[in-house]
């Protein structure tokens, strides 16, 4: 069966950006998630690499954006640098032809102070390591009262890498009233009690093909 885009509802620019990109068809995780992540719905989503698992979420993100409110609005924890990096790079790539969007990556390894410079000029998206995010909810230079999305990206290695206590402080900072979508390539028994103590009602998806 066909799944195309353009039976989502999504913002037109969104939907003629993907055009430009070549992306015609969804992925099969994109398929299952992306239909009930744009009603709002918390998912706990199961796919191999490569399956496309970032426009799944940064697209139901990107439509949910209030783009004329310029508070933080979305959070992406990923387990790494790297990873952090490319996620906020396919995000830009996606939200390349919606207003003004600006993404921020805060990561560890990175130097703090241009890191308080950028956010005091604001951002609507920040994608970002646990330790890091943790370090700046310390020193008072992150706010996430207005967060209406997060995103736990590689929830499983974020576990692995000993994260757990980091991710619990970030989500008690997190207004209860949000979406949380958490996507892992593994189910350890660390994600159902992240996802038990920390989601209302998941939805569980799981694909095993790639495409
Ligand atoms: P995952 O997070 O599941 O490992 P990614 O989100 O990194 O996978 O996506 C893998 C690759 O597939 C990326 O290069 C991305 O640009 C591409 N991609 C994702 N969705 C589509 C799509 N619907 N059509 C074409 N390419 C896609
Ligand atoms: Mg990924």
């Amino acid at each position: 069966m066909s799944h195309e885009f353009k039976q989502l509802a999504l913002r037109p620019e969104l939907l003629d950006n993907l055009n430009s990109l070549g992306y015609q068809e969804m992925t099969d995780i994109q398929a299952a998630c992306l239909p009930l992540a744009l009603e709002g719905k918390d998912l706990i989503a199961q796919a191999k690499t490569g399956s496309g698992k970032t426009a799944a979420f940064a697209l139901a993100l990107l439509q949910r954006l209030n783009v004329e409110r310029f508070r933080i609005q979305s959070l992406v924890l990923c387990p790494t640098r790297e990873l952090a990096d490319q996620v906020a790079k396919e995000i830009r790539r996606l939200a390349r032809r919606v207003h003004n969007i600006k993404v921020l990556t805060l990561c560890g390894g990175m130097p703090i102070g241009p890191q308080i410079g950028s956010l005091e000029h604001g951002a609507h998206i920040v994608v970002g390591t646990p330790g890091r995010i943790q370090d700046h909810l310390r020193k008072g230079t992150l706010e996430l009262g207005n967060i209406h999305s997060l995103v736990l990206d590689e929830a499983d290695r974020m576990l692995d890498m000993g994260f757990a206590d980091a991710i619990s402080a970030i989500l008690a900072e997190c207004p209860g009233e949000r979406q949380t979508q958490l996507y892992s390539a593994t189910y350890p028994e660390g994600i159902e009690a992240i996802s038990r103590q920390y989601q209302r009602d998941p939805q569980r998806i799981t694909v095993s093909r790639t495409h």
